[in-house]
């Protein structure tokens, strides 16, 4: 049998500017090292650079961790290995849902067999601490408090450290949701006394989509430890995939994606290189740039000002203004992507993504020109 679309070559992706909800914008520095040959993903200079990746992550966590690697997939199965390995059936766990990805937290606990105690916020409010101080007062055999420190469907900045202290209280672990967080603003995990963290290698760490931080406390490491029965999940069980991981013989579990990890180990030395606070000042500031130029073309942010992400922007989209039409032509005409509404804000706000390398006076100074033509008609 012959191919039967004689007319295909290599694939030359357009050259765009990516500030829409991930992925963002991927620094040339990156491009390149994924570029970089391929060895075998249990040579030893491969091994050597596994270690300074988890050492570069427990940096971007602010964490002494020692079970701190990068999760062979995207985000979704980060957010999996955590609830997998630390949920058993009949556990009890209060989740905070204010947007998309509370709603797949939830829905993960009830596929494990575990009861999921859901505390609701408004879409575009942050997880308000007094209810979840009430789901524990209602639900004292509470195992894991799960919650989205950063909802990229809203723009919503939760206060994790508020949150832990509460589960802490009560004596339940904590799993939070950083994909967006990290990297753009304060993740404390050991000062806040977070148990399990998952996170993302394309929002504000610039590297290419398809790769998920993990981190685990001693506390969580001992709870899987001592779990009854067997993880449900071979690929994530963490009992398995730390004889890769971690030790001094490695031994083989599944082939590790080796130049998708040579490109986080890149996006991780920019950002040690950078700094932290730094990182975080500069996404601030460009998002102050970008709310500045926005409100002088008279559009309204969806989350009030305390709770606002500097590095995911919701804005209504103005009225008379057909939403998708104008995202079709700022992709067509200006090469720039943002983001649609998701789940109950559908069609009624765009969400602009400042993440990372995207977070640039430049790309501030291209997205409010490019929305400022594609308003006035
Ligand atoms: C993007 C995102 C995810 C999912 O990450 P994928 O890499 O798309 O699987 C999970 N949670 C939040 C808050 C996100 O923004």
């Amino acid at each position: 049998m012959s191919i039967d679309r004689p007319e295909i070559r290599s694939f030359q992706p357009p050259v765009r500017t990516l500030m829409g909800p991930g992925p963002s914008d991927v620094p040339p520095r990156v491009l390149s090292a994924l570029a970089r040959p391929t060895v075998g993903h249990l040579d030893p200079a491969f091994v050597g650079m596994m270690d300074e990746l988890k050492t570069l992550l427990r940096y971007a966590f602010q964490t002494r961790n020692e079970l701190t690697f990068p999760v062979s997939g995207p985000g979704s199965l980060g957010m999996e290995t955590c609830f997998v390995n630390l949920v058993s059936p009949g556990d009890k766990v209060i989740v905070c849902v204010n947007g998309v990805f509370g709603g797949r937290m939830a829905e993960n606990v009830r596929r494990l067999g575990g009861v999921a105690v859901v505390v609701e916020d408004p879409w575009g409010a942050p997880v308000d601490p007094a209810k979840v101080e009430e789901a524990f007062a209602a639900n004292p055999d509470a195992a894991l408090l799960a919650f989205v420190h950063a909802e990229t469907s809203t723009g919503a900045l939760s206060d994790a450290a508020a949150l832990a202290a509460i589960a802490r209280r009560h004596g339940a672990l904590t799993i939070m949701d950083c994909v967006t967080s990290l990297g753009g603003v304060p993740v404390l995990l050991d000062e806040w006394g977070i148990d399990a963290a998952y996170s993302g290698s394309q929002k504000c760490l610039s590297c290419t989509p398809g790769l998920s931080p993990v981190s685990f406390s001693e506390a969580a490491v001992a709870r899987i430890k001592g779990r009854q029965g067997a993880c449900p999940s071979w690929f994530q069980d963490l009992g398995l995939v730390l004889g890769y991981w971690s030790g001094a013989k490695r031994t083989y579990h599944h082939t590790a994606p080796v130049n998708p990890l040579y490109g986080l180990h890149e996006s991780l030395v920019i950002l040690a290189e950078e700094g932290l606070e730094a990182a975080w000042a500069r996404h601030r500031d460009n998002h102050l740039r970008l709310r500045a130029g926005l409100e002088a073309l008279g559009m309204r942010f969806v989350v009030s000002e305390e709770a606002r992400l500097p590095q995911l922007n919701s804005v209504w989209v103005p009225e008379g203004v057909d939403e998708a039409a104008a995202r079709t032509r700022l992709l067509q005409e200006f090469g720039l992507e943002i983001g649609a509404g998701l789940g109950a804000l559908a069609g009624k706000v765009w969400r602009i993504g400042l993440m990372g390398h995207s977070s640039r006076p430049a790309n501030v100074a291209l997205c409010l020109s490019a929305l400022e033509t594609v308003i006035k008609g």
